[in-house]
């Protein structure tokens, strides 16, 4: 009876389309291929661990151009993986003269990408979309130290809406930073992401680390091989 109750609705889940949801736990990383066969199969995966005095050089078609200078309203929300600001007309960032506007941005803790194989306390993804679909993400590293006023203003707000300009989360050097193409780092775990690190590194102070991870302390996806790819440098 329990057998065919089981089996019934494993099946209605099928046939609705619905799999059980990924996690960072039961459904952790090493599952997520279940949910979709690029985040096992992949060669292009993110995150990576990054060997500074492993780069080479920037493509000129990958220079970055940030161009987030712009206030919006925005809401903030607990996605159920991470915390969520959704602006409603962000900025804009340009590779090789393609504009890719602002849709969304997150935090992961502890940092997904690492750096000379140091996880940093809490990364920043700014995720930006082109007119085709295309992806780019901009990730900015987190270390502890001086109180960061404009995370405030998001942990602050869950469930709410904010005004927000993405300059204020950002480093104020936007011009040194690590290039690679990767994907996402959840599932479906999508490639061909163009993804940019900046070198330098923004704080927060340790009662804002903790008031983050009573949220989320381990909503980050171990780091995956680099196959063929090269990180660029600038
Ligand atoms: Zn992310």
């Amino acid at each position: 009876m329990f057998k065919s109750l089981i089996f019934l609705s494993a099946a209605t889940l099928l046939f609705a389309g619905v799999h059980p949801h990924w996690d960072y736990d039961m459904h952790g990383p090493k599952h997520w291929g279940e949910f979709s066969q690029t985040c096992e199969k992949g060669k292009l995966q993110s995150p990576i661990n990054i060997e500074s005095n492993v780069t080479v050089s920037l493509a000129d078609s990958h220079i970055l151009v940030v161009d987030e200078n712009r206030s919006s309203s925005a809401k903030v929300l607990d996605n159920g993986h991470s915390i969520e600001v959704d602006p409603k007309d962000g900025g804009d960032i340009i590779i090789g003269g393609k504009h890719f506007h602002l849709v969304q941005f997150h935090f992961h803790s502890v940092s997904e990408n690492t750096l000379d194989g140091r996880h940093y306390p809490l990364e920043l993804h700014v995720v930006h979309k082109d007119k085709d679909g295309h992806l780019a993400v901009l990730g900015v590293l987190f270390d502890l130290g001086a109180h960061n006023e404009a995370l405030d203003r998001v942990l602050n707000n869950v469930g709410k809406a904010i005004d927000v300009n993405m300059m204020s989360l950002l480093p104020r050097d936007t011009q040194g930073y690590y290039h690679w193409f990767g994907s996402l780092t959840t599932p479906p775990c999508t490639e061909d992401v163009e993804w940019y690190l900046f070198k330098q590194i923004p704080t927060i102070s340790q009662a804002q680390l903790d008031r983050f991870q009573k949220y989320y302390n381990h909503n980050y996806r171990p780091v995956q091989p680099l196959y063929n790819r090269k990180v660029e440098a600038h």
